[in-house]
């Protein structure tokens, strides 16, 4: 989201783009802000976006994000050759809708959907478009159960103050009261008992996350399960978990199978999960499913018939590529089972790796856990005279990207750095990184202040458009 930039006369010229060695083509510069006026050449125009590209930060540096850097060749070609191709034109494109197809059953099966139920699902841009459309489904079920009384009640959806932001934006867009389980200074997931006592006749549902953003730590969802059968059988009341299986949708079934968290508890209805974390593939794709059929109102399916036949769609877009839906697929027969497994269990590795030897410098406590995501999450064991902030930005002079944050209320008072082990983060690199790490940290020690690093954000806040603040751990991804 960005705000309009005016020209800045003041400066004496009008932002633009011009590297030096581009004069040799271009005749005028090209503004920043503003259509130009005429074509460029293609050469030209590729450079200088690629020279300005240089500035981001070096995606394989970048352990704040579980989003996949690296695929395949093989996979690459695919998507490229698949580019043209618009998803929902399944009629003229019928192969393609094959695949998503093929491609939501085999999510179903890895989740242990039951063969009797029918699990349906759809594929979406990310866990967030997945998590609006399970969202819905849960307040229009809501509404059918709960009948006229709907009409005077306010739905509401309860889940833990660690969900991403995703939930946020859904409860505030489709008018569902979020009600937030507050952490604690030792519990930075759900709370059982405290989602419970929030629980009441106008409760949509709850969410259990597998794999929290902040620590990486899987939620109770078994725990969960059992206390909502039993207020079921006490009160009468039916509410349905969906899971929030962003990250661990593809790493709990490969590292953990024994873990009932999917559709193996019949109180689970429905679970996203992103495509582009750890199901490998780059952004944009995220799958969302539902056990049964009937979970989904028929109100939300749409039937189009201009692109010829008819196509039922519950998405939130309407166009969208397929590039990646074909990546996924190839994922899935490349990688198999046992290959997800390999590729998963080697991350835990490295995890565990790096967490052991942060662990061995004594200056780090860790609150990520080992059978959880695959992701380092850490504080300072005592106070220091720099705190986690600086060593991000130390770490950062080097070119790591390693987020440090508050936790979600009432645990914000802990501020922690996180590195989220992705393919790419092999043990050679892992150990450059903990060789910067303890190197970064005796710098801080002898009273080296890093510069902060320009963020986006601050270069806004200098031009006048800071966007709203909100907590930055919500906003990692
Ligand atoms: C990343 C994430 C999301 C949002 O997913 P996108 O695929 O980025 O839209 C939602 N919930 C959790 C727990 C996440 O980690």
């Amino acid at each position: 989201m960005l705000t309009r930039k005016e020209p800045t006369p003041e400066e004496g010229f009008e932002p633009s783009l011009a590297p030096i060695y581009s004069a040799r083509d271009l005749s005028e510069s090209i503004p920043r802000y503003r259509l130009p006026d005429g074509p460029s050449s293609p050469r030209v125009v590729a450079q200088l976006i690629e020279d300005e590209l240089n500035l981001d930060g070096n995606a394989a540096l970048n352990l704040a994000s579980f989003v996949t850097t690296w695929m395949e060749p093989e996979a690459k070609s695919l998507m490229a050759r698949t580019l043209s191709k618009n998803f929902v034109d399944a009629e003229e494109y019928p192969q393609t809708a094959d695949l998503a197809d093929r491609c939501v059953n085999m999510i179903a099966d890895l989740f242990n959907a039951p063969d009797e139920t029918g699990a349906t699902g759809t594929a979406t841009v990310g866990s967030s478009e997945a998590i609006h459309l399970a969202g819905l489904a849960m307040k229009w079920r809501w509404k059918k159960l709960r009948g006229e009384a709907a009409a005077s009640a306010t739905p509401n959806i309860v889940m833990g103050a660690n969900v991403q932001v995703c939930w946020e934006k859904f409860a505030r867009y489709f008018e569902v009261e979020p009600r937030y389980v507050p952490m604690t200074p030792t519990r930075y997931i759900l709370g059982v008992d405290e989602a419970l006592s929030l629980v009441d006749e106008n409760t949509i549902g709850v969410v259990g996350i597998l794999g929290s953003t902040y620590t990486g730590e899987y939620e109770p969802i078994e725990e969960l399960a059992s206390a909502l059968d039993q207020l079921q059988s006490e009160r009468g009341l039916d509410v349905p978990i969906h899971v929030d299986a962003a990250s661990g949708g593809f790493v709990a079934p490969f590292i953990n199978p024994d873990l009932a968290w999917d559709f193996r508890l019949p109180r689970v209805k429905s679970i996203n999960t992103s495509g582009h974390k750890y199901g490998l593939v780059y952004p944009g794709i995220g799958w969302a499913l539902w056990r049964e059929a009937d979970l989904l109102p028929q109100e939300l399916v749409f039937h189009v018939n201009y692109l010829g036949g008819d196509h039922p769609t519950f998405n939130l877009n309407f166009s969208r590529g397929s590039s990646q839906i074909v990546a996924q697929y190839y994922n899935l027969l490349r990688l198999g089972r046992q290959g997800y497994a390999k590729v998963m269990g080697a991350l835990v590795s490295t995890a565990t790796w790096i967490s052991s030897e942060l662990e061995a410098t004594g200056r780090f406590t860790l609150l990520s856990k080992t059978d959880a995501l695959p992701v380092v999450c850490f504080k300072l064991t005592s106070a220091e005279r720099w705190s986690v902030f600086d060593l991000s930005a130390a770490l950062r002079e080097r070119g790591w990207i390693i987020p440090a944050y508050t936790l979600a209320p009432n645990a914000s008072e802990i501020a922690v750095l996180r590195i989220v082990v992705r393919e790419g983060l092999g043990r050679d690199v892992a150990e450059t990184l903990l060789s910067d790490i303890r190197a970064a940290v005796e710098r801080l020690d002898v009273g080296h202040v890093p510069a902060p690093p320009v963020t986006r954000h601050k270069r806004a806040a200098a031009t006048g458009h800071a966007p709203r603040h909100h907590n930055p751990g919500r906003g990692v991804c």
